[in-house]
């Protein structure tokens, strides 16, 4: 069986247990969606929102592209963080990057020419990480680079929605919050913790 005919057979076994759990459920989430949080990740198939947070459909709003990177040019990220905000209404916006991220590692390389769109996204993570030539370099390995340029760019990406007009101009109180996935433990760390927008740039991370 194909991968594909996989999970349309898995859907239908979701669909009837979840039904058999909870009778309401489709009802309920067809009359409309009041997630409280806009969740920002990688596009990674290894970081699923849902799955590591054990969210229910209806939880979280969700954003994902390669390196979870928000550009005030980006029209779909910022798309996304707009109708959260001002239709949605949502409360926190969190930022999860992970280790090991491969549009992370493939900004500390020479941009490969057959992805072309993708040298344009993480062009932001090469100026990060010049932003921070000396903490990097002082790493042993290009790993520990990776995953450090990693969190800098969780805290990067809440420092650009601290000053967004979208998040800035809210009617409502908004908190932003930094975290990062570990590959190797499943566990989240929080580098930012949850704290209104308007308060002091972002500075530090606290590791938890
Ligand atoms: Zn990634």
């Amino acid at each position: 069986m194909s991968h594909q005919k996989l999970m349309l057979a898995q859907n239908v076994a979701w669909a009837s247990e979840t039904r058999m759990r909870d009778p309401d459920f489709f009802k309920r989430i067809a009359e409309g969606q009041q997630p409280d949080t806009l969740w920002i990740s990688c596009a990674d198939s290894r970081v699923p929102a849902e799955k590591i947070t054990h969210s229910s459909s209806g939880e979280l709003f969700v954003h994902r592209n390669i390196a979870n990177l928000i550009a005030a040019e980006d029209i779909n990220a910022i798309g996304v963080i707009e109708y959260a905000v001002k239709v949605l209404k949502v409360s926190h916006i969190i930022v999860c990057g992970h280790y090991q991220c491969g549009g992370v590692m493939a900004s500390m390389r020479p941009p490969n020419p057959d992805i072309p769109a993708v040298n344009q996204h993480i062009a932001q993570l090469r100026r990060l990480a010049l932003r921070h030539q000396d903490e990097l370099a002082a790493l042993p390995t290009v790993e520990l680079r990776a995953d450090r340029l990693a969190e800098l760019n969780v805290l990067d990406q809440i420092d650009t929605l601290s000053q967004l007009p979208i998040v800035l101009q809210a009617q409502h109180s908004i908190s932003l919050h930094g975290w990062i996935f570990g590959l190797n433990d499943g566990l989240l760390r929080v580098l930012y913790p949850g704290k209104p927008a308007e308060t002091e740039p972002v500075k530090g991370y606290m590791q938890t």
